[in-house]
């Protein structure tokens, strides 16, 4: 079957890890035609718009992106370009897998858990207020007069808004990617206990839904703080993690920590129709054309690409083919070395290169 996909090259590192993925996907076999679009610096230059229609459109059309990082512009008109993407195709569901594959260097072995990030509300809503400007004065009075507490003047303030829809279609997403993909138990994680009203929310309406899938997953209820620590001290016990969106952010980089680091750390964001892959890690501005990062964790949400369109052997093959570049750790990227300095590391597309070479099994 002839697919075809939006690549999203992004900037920063974005291009150079957006290459090496889609080398190494093309090697698989899998025929794909890429329809390149920009978004970001470069798009701005070229277009004078961060997120061209054009691009939003070209995902519309083919259903499925591999997106490289972008960077955040400070002072221009999106908070996050990547954001952003995901409110724009309503891609309501990040997931980040956090695997640990032999050879990186990791406190932990065996790890295999899965963030569920709920990807359109929250604090990350992107509805804020600056400290100072009329309207923030004004929504400040408000907000005392009717809650009956005291808020200094001249505050900012970001409202963090926590709906029953946006949390039942997450952990729906959540228990329905569970059964798919064989895995026992759902925990959902909220700070329920001090926001009660939207983080409650969150757990009342995950406890309602979890009852319909009582047969077949388990379900078990954390407070994030809590949760942080016994990411660390026992990762195993996890499963599948369901979380509203500042929280899945912050626990995603943990757990990349766990598995050996960003570049190594795959995701994807769902909507009902639309997936867009892309690494958890951003742009990395200052390794900006160096040929030195990880491509692995870009390469990875490739892995995941194909598995979403259904490429089953190629992306066994292409995830098998980093699971030995990896364990090997010959021709790996510094961030795999055990020392950091280590001048036998290798580049971006030199691992790349490695990594064809088992997918095409030339070795
Ligand atoms: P970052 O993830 O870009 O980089 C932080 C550090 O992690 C790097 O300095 C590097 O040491 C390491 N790292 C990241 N990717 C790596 C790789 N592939 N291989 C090896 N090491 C790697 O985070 P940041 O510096 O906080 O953010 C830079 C920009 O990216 C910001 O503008 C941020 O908003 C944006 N960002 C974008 C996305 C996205 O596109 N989805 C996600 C996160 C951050």
């Amino acid at each position: 079957m002839n697919y075809k996909v939006t690549l999203i090259p992004g900037d920063g590192i974005g291009p150079e890890v957006a290459e090496a993925a889609k080398r190494c996907i093309e090697a698989t076999g899998v025929s794909i035609e890429w329809e390149e679009k920009l978004a970001g610096s470069d798009a701005l230059k070229e277009t004078g718009s961060l997120l061209p229609q054009e691009t939003l459109d070209s995902v519309r059309r083919n259903k499925v992106a591999l997106k490289g990082p972008i960077v955040t512009p400070i002072g221009e008109g999106f908070r996050s370009v990547n954001v952003a993407i995901r409110h724009e195709l309503d891609l309501f569901a990040c997931v980040r897998p956090a695997k640990t594959y032999p050879g990186v260097k990791s406190c932990y072995k065996d790890i295999d858990l899965v963030i569920v990030r709920e990807n359109s509300e929250d604090l990350y809503a992107g509805i804020e207020f600056e400290q100072g400007k009329e309207n923030t004065e004004i929504l400040i009075k408000d907000i005392e007069k009717y809650s009956n507490k005291k808020i200094h003047s001249g505050s900012g303030l970001s409202i963090k808004p926590i709906s029953e829809f946006a949390t039942e279609r997450i952990v729906r997403f959540a228990f329905e990617y569970a059964i798919k993909n064989n895995r026992k138990k759902v925990t959902v994680v909220t700070k329920a206990n001090i926001m009660k009203f939207t983080d409650g929310l969150f757990l009342k309406t995950a406890r309602n839904i979890s009852k319909q899938y009582a047969s077949k997953i388990n379900f078990e209820e954390a407070l994030v703080d809590n949760m942080a620590m016994q990411l660390v001290q026992k990762p195993h016990n996890f499963d599948i993690l369901v979380l509203p969106n500042l929280y899945g952010d912050i626990l995603s980089d943990l757990c990349a920590g766990l598995i050996g680091g960003l570049g190594i750390a795959p995701g994807a964001n769902f909507g009902d129709t639309l997936a867009v892959f892309e690494a958890v890690h951003g742009s990395a501005p200052k390794y900006k054309g160096l040929n030195k990062v990880n491509p692995t964790a870009m390469i990875l949400s490739g892995v995941l690409m194909l598995r979403h369109i259904k490429e089953t052997a190629a992306a066994d093959k292409l995830e098998n083919a980093v699971r030995q570049v990896i364990s090997e750790g010959k021709f790996v990227t510094y961030d795999l070395k055990a020392d950091l300095k280590d001048a036998s590391c290798v580049g971006t597309k030199e691992m790349a290169d490695a990594i064809i070479k088992i997918v095409r099994g030339k070795q």
